[in-house]
């Protein structure tokens, strides 16, 4: 498994590695050996020969491999691994021992040592989702390390290296214990119905578990929660439970209904007394602009891109005005909740796209609460890029 190559880092990108970058650029090497395959072991070097990186080959958008260690003599094999990851669950020790917790996750990429990985946790299960044929190659060494060092009772797997790093279908089940779908799990109390071995997405966005929080604990009492782009209305959870009149839940695609209502049986909420539907987010606002609607809390969380019938969505580009539309219909000193996952652009961008969709509707407005990725979440700050989450709850004035 350990067969090594060496690679010479162009001069444009061996300060950059040097500095701590952890991705090999697909143009950081002036040609890559013909033939090289996934899961290669990479010594880099600079162009003056100096040791720079040891790493694995596998492609992964427009990565080229990940870097493992600043250390030549390292040898990736599942000790290493088991190393990784043992930190890694030190490290979530506070979460282990939440009681109202137990979906989250345990080992984050790069930010935890190892790019193109990550593992979540789920009431005893594993996700180990792989992001390039080149890190599944080591699955063998890493499936035995997670199980020397976790207590785990049963491990699913998602491979995303099919085209375009999407979801290849596959049974999902790797080894242990299997799990009865759905499994019912907490997050500071709220549960989840989540299911492993049904698609790419398991039911739950585990990043977003601050701003579930802040919802239910901090914002939801007594008000009309518009939550747009719901998937399976884990905000609409979050907002009945801390107390919203009412909660309207709006996404296209079909299962999200019954997804939803699954969710809100789960935690003991009627789900008949809230709105739960299955449209075009751009169609519903324009419906309830015409409609005078007005809520005192929007959720925005647009995927990056999307594309529907009539609107193709690119947040960073349309998300100005997306904000513009939910401004319209939130209520004087309503909150909206606007949140965007796309890692092409920063929290000051960010910022500035609240600022242009206000400038043009022509409100004040307060940014009351920030957040970004969950500590569960590890980033790198050599690594801008995997800190993608960007969250800011605003309160329109009057
Ligand atoms: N806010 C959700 C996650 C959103 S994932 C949560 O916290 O769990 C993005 C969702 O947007 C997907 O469920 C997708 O079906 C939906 N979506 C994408 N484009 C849409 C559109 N134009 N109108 C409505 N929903 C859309």
């Amino acid at each position: 498994m350990n067969r090594a190559i060496k690679l010479k880092v162009k001069s444009s990108h061996s300060k950059k590695i040097q500095a701590g970058f952890p991705l090999l650029n697909e143009n950081a090497i002036e040609q890559f050996p013909i033939g090289i395959t996934e899961g290669t072991i990479i010594n880099l070097f600079d162009e003056k020969n100096r040791f720079l990186g040891k790493g694995y080959y596998g492609k992964q958008n427009k990565g080229r491999g990940w870097v493992l260690s600043r250390n030549q003599q390292e040898v990736i094999n599942q000790s290493f691994f088991e190393k990784k990851i043992r930190m890694a669950i030190d490290n979530r020790k506070f979460l282990f021992k939440d009681e109202d917790t137990n979906a989250f996750r345990i080992f984050n990429g790069e930010g935890d040592g190892i790019g193109g990985l990550t593992i979540d946790y789920f009431a005893g299960y594993y996700l180990v989702t792989w992001y390039s044929e080149g890190i599944y190659h080591f699955k063998d060494a890493i499936i035995q390390a997670l199980i020397n060092v976790a207590n785990v009772k049963g491990i699913y797997e998602k491979k995303r290296f099919a085209v375009k790093g999407t979801y290849m279908d596959d049974d999902d089940f790797v080894t242990g214990e299997r799990a009865t779908f759905p499994l019912i799990v907490k997050e500071n109390g709220i549960h989840f119905a989540v299911y492993l071995n049904d698609g790419a997405m398991v039911g739950i966005f585990l990043d977003q578990r601050n701003v579930r929080k802040a919802i239910r604990d901090k914002y939801a009492k007594g008000k009309n929660v518009l939550n747009t782009f719901s998937y399976t209305g884990a905000f609409s959870v979050a907002a009945a439970l801390g107390g919203a009149s009412k909660t309207t839940s709006v996404d296209l695609a079909n299962r999200s209904k019954s997804k939803t209502i699954e969710q809100f049986n789960v935690n003991g909420i009627d789900y008949e007394a809230q709105d739960i539907l299955v449209e075009d987010v751009f169609n519903y606002f324009k419906y309830a602009v015409r409609k005078h609607l007005l809520f005192d809390m929007v959720v925005l969380d647009p995927p990056s891109f999307s594309r529907s019938k009539k609107h193709t969505f690119s947040a960073g580009k349309d998300y100005p005005a997306l904000l513009e539309q939910a401004i319209q219909i939130t209520a004087d000193n309503g909150i909206i909740v606007a949140s965007t996952n796309c890692s092409t652009f920063n929290m000051q961008k960010f910022k500035d796209f609240i600022e242009k969709a206000f400038s043009v509707t022509g409100g004040k407005y307060k940014i009351l609460e920030e957040y970004s990725l969950p500590e569960d979440f590890k980033v790198m700050k050599e690594f801008n890029e995997g800190n993608y989450l960007k969250v800011a709850i605003i309160q329109k004035l009057s």
